[in-house]
């Protein structure tokens, strides 16, 4: 038991030593505003560092305070987030702000329980939140995390199971100090991300790796237990550039699921054995009560999302008549391609606005 103290206490104040000299500069590092270090963390989850960087820093340069992000347009949230990807966080998040500026006078609230009742703000978020901006000695785990416990414990459990989330949770709480609960989860999470990494981990360079069970044992590539997942679906998708002149119609998605409030062209999946040509007629039959006759083939692009892929062909069109009309009452625009820059339209969307610049 003592040993088992000793060994916990070594393992955090090696990782903590490590942590100082070997953290690389991040923006969000250098602020202790609460606010900065929870969008930092939401913006972080399932994203690289360097891809967050940027928008982070244009984010905090348009929105520094919440009470600027409370009051701001919804569209021009998104059109800041475009690009990033995972929608749902952005607005989850800009509902979160609102709530804190209503109902806790503008402060994050600095209580685990109440933070976590704010809109999109899970056990991770609120781990990370707490222990970084507040100080409290309350653990994080993500996959980093997993991985470097499960390597470290040899933990051989399905790691994409709640019940090993929670042993390492209980693993985490043990090794965590009181006095740097931040740097220590911050700690776990850069070691994860730069040495021990899913492919080719660093063993001797890292600083751990005299007590590391998995490596001592010369059975690090089994661990962390990951199943092999299901193929994703691929789905076609036809896409309509109906156009009037130099204009074309976009129209805006519902404000809830994939991709909420953000800008596309008419079109969509193909249903049983339908040409993406046929899947495009019918939805804007559907959607917008207009028959289009379709001239020719603008691109064809591929996207991955976290759950399925596309494959998008998008086709020069121009109405039978001059009918359109958004009959499922979401809003629609004819713009120029000069205006593309003013709505915030999915990433997998810009793949073929260069070929659209070069027909209008
Ligand atoms: S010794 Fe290797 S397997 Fe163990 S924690 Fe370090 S990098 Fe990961």
């Amino acid at each position: 038991m003592i040993g088992d103290i000793i060994l916990e206490k070594k393992f955090s104040l090696t990782l903590l030593h490590w942590y100082h000299d070997n953290k690389r500069p991040m923006p969000w590092r250098e602020s202790r505003d609460p606010y900065h270090i929870w969008l930092s963390e939401v913006m972080l989850q399932q994203t690289q560092v360097a891809t967050v960087i940027p928008y982070y820093t244009r984010f905090i340069e348009k929105y520094p305070t919440i009470e600027d992000l409370a009051r701001a347009e919804d569209q021009d949230v998104l059109k800041l987030w475009e690009g990033l990807g995972y929608y749902r966080r952005c607005h989850h998040f800009l509902a979160a702000i609102r709530q804190v500026r209503t109902h806790h006078k503008g402060k994050v609230p600095d209580n685990s329980d109440v933070f976590l009742k704010l809109p999109g703000v899970g056990a991770y978020t609120t781990a990370a939140v707490m222990s970084i901006a507040f100080g409290q000695a309350l653990p994080v785990v993500d996959g980093n995390v997993i991985r470097v416990m499960a390597r470290y414990y040899c933990l051989g459990e399905d790691s994409t199971k709640a019940s090993t989330r929670k042993h390492i949770l209980e693993k985490m709480s043990g090794l965590i100090p009181k006095e740097s609960p931040g740097d220590f989860n911050q700690a776990v999470m850069e070691l994860g991300a730069r040495v021990c990494l899913p492919k080719n981990p660093m063993c001797p360079a890292c600083p751990i790796h005299e007590t590391c069970c998995a490596f001592k044992a010369d059975t690090v590539i089994d661990y962390p237990n990951i199943p092999k997942k299901n193929r994703i679906p691929e789905y076609l998708v036809g896409l309509a550039v109906i156009v009037r002149g130099k204009t074309f119609l976009i129209q805006k998605r519902p404000d809830t699921g994939h991709l909420a409030g953000m800008w596309e062209l008419p079109g969509g999946k193909t249903l049983n054995n339908e040409s993406m040509e046929q899947a495009l007629q019918r939805k804007c039959l559907e959607e917008l009560g207009v028959h289009v006759q379709i001239k020719e083939t603008l691109a064809c692009v591929s996207h991955v999302y976290s759950h399925f892929k596309i494959r998008l062909t998008v086709f020069v069109c121009h109405e039978d008549k001059k009918t359109v009309n958004a009959l499922k009452k979401q809003p629609i625009l004819w713009i120029t391609v000069d205006d593309l820059g003013n709505y915030p339209f999915p990433s997998a969307n810009h793949k073929f606005f260069p070929a659209l610049c070069s027909i209008l």
